[in-house]
């Protein structure tokens, strides 16, 4: 995991949240490869489950929403982690991740005793500090489809089972931000909201059981290390009938990386009674109007990104010295190739490499120019930084042997080894690679 943080920050993938003033616990910034990889992953996401779908609605919701909202879900009264203080040294510490309820972790002091701390961010909305202002920072991006599903229906008449995706930030207080990106205050979401009749939750849900399975395969998160834990019927939320939590083999244990569970009618239910709003579904072809019920898959973009970097962190050997390498998929790759000439020194050289690097960046945009040291430091350089091929122009692509005009060498990042490629193939061959 130090290995990881420390590639992370050194490379301008993932920096702590304010850092020159000292940082504020549980956030992170993303850097220019983070958000790379960041925006890869989420694009990759809404094209297999939004776009790629013809029975999927996607949406972007306010981050802020009327109080009312979490009234209703039961968030403002009960979306609480148990809190234990540490009667000496003050630190705080959720309970039920402590082994030894009684004595602190830190300092060894008694600890007090346990409450339930509310996780919800609140805010003031407008020109006033009643509290009829106050409103709360999203703690999940769920709610925001749940409000918005009679007006999906009206404006597109979909036929049952339909969907809603959505991806955004969402913000929780949490007791105990910690292990890097995985327990953060502000984090990013990928749900959906999957509504069905009641009588076809069974088949949705194992629908989506396979699907999110699909999904950790495209995105390139090593299988060995995910399990799928089904939830006791004793430990359900109250409002689910089923819950599976897919944990994965983080370096800190075994830990959840997303959840899908059968929300039976509960949200859609209590909205509509709260707001005195119609959120049932007419079926023209029976004439029944019935609340529908929702199977939700629920994804944490950041924990993706974890578990994403922790899959493809590698250690070899390679011309005899030790190397770390990122085997991150090209279609989630930061960089699909770096391109450099052979010598800087050589304007002939540099003149033909500026017009590959240009052509291909037009066609795929995240390639990188890089003319940085020596060849093989590049590679070490692109190596450490997930980047499948490293293009390089010599003299041959200047055609010193006429066989050779206009091709380039290719090198993979996972054997080191190269072939030679004409310079017309190389779209071709980078677009096929990033599928
Ligand atoms: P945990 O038990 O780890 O606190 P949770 O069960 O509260 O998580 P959900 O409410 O199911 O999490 O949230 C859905 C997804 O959002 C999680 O599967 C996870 O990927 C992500 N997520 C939740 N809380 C955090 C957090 N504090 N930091 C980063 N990602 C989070």
């Amino acid at each position: 995991m130090e290995k990881l943080i420390s590639l992370a920050k050194r490379r301008g993938f993932i920096y702590q949240g304010s850092e020159i003033y000292g940082g504020l616990a549980g956030t992170y910034d993303y850097g220019p490869l983070g958000i790379a990889l960041k925006n890869n992953i989420k694009n990759l996401w809404w094209r297999m489950f939004v776009d790629g779908r013809d029975d999927m609605y996607g949406m972007d919701a306010a981050i802020l929403m009327n109080a009312r909202v979490w009234e209703t879900t039961g968030h403002v009264a009960g979306f609480a982690d148990p809190l234990v203080e540490c009667t000496k040294c003050k630190r705080r510490f959720r309970s039920d991740h402590l082994e030894d309820k009684t004595k602190c972790p830190e300092c060894g002091g008694a600890l007090g005793p346990e409450r339930q701390f509310n996780m919800m961010l609140s805010t003031k909305v407008g020109a006033t500090e009643d509290s009829s202002a106050t409103s709360y920072l999203r703690p999940e991006t769920a709610q925001g489809m749940f409000v918005n599903f009679k007006n999906v229906v009206d404006s597109f008449h979909p036929k049952l089972p339909f969907g809603l995706g959505q991806i955004g930030k969402a913000f929780r207080n949490e007791i105990t931000p910690r292990d890097f990106i995985f327990r953060l205050r502000e984090l990013e979401q990928m749900e959906i909201e999957y509504f069905v009749k009641e009588n076809d939750w069974q088949r949705a849900f194992e629908e989506w059981r396979v699907a999110m399975n699909a999904w950790l395969e495209l995105v390139g998160i090593d299988r060995a290390r995910t399990h799928e834990v089904e939830i006791a019927p004793e430990d359900l939320a109250h409002y689910s009938k089923r819950t599976i939590d897919f944990e994965f083999d983080y370096p800190f244990g075994q830990k959840e990386l997303y959840g899908l569970a059968y929300r039976t009618n509960f949200d859609l239910s209590r909205h509509a009674e709260a707001s005195k709003v119609d959120l049932s579904y007419f079926e023209e072809a029976t004439g029944e109007r019935t609340v529908p019920h929702v199977i939700e898959p629920s994804f944490g973009v950041d924990r993706t990104l974890l578990a994403v970097l922790l899959s493809a962190y590698t250690e070899d050997e390679m011309g005899g010295e030790t190397r770390t390498y990122l085997k991150l998929h090209p279609r989630v790759a930061p960089i699909k190739a770096a391109v450099s000439p052979l010598l800087k020194n050589k304007p002939e050289l540099v003149e033909k490499a500026r017009a590959v690097y240009a052509m291909l960046k037009q066609e795929v945009p995240q390639i990188m120019w890089d003319d940085n040291g020596n060849v093989g430091k590049r590679y070490r350089r692109q190596d450490e930084i997930g980047t499948p091929f490293c293009i390089v122009i010599d003299f041959d692509t200047l055609g010193e042997n006429p066989e050779l005009l206009d091709t380039v060498t290719v090198r993979d990042r996972d054997t080191g080894t190269q072939q030679r490629l004409p310079v017309s193939e190389l779209t071709n061959y980078l677009k096929t690679a990033i599928l």
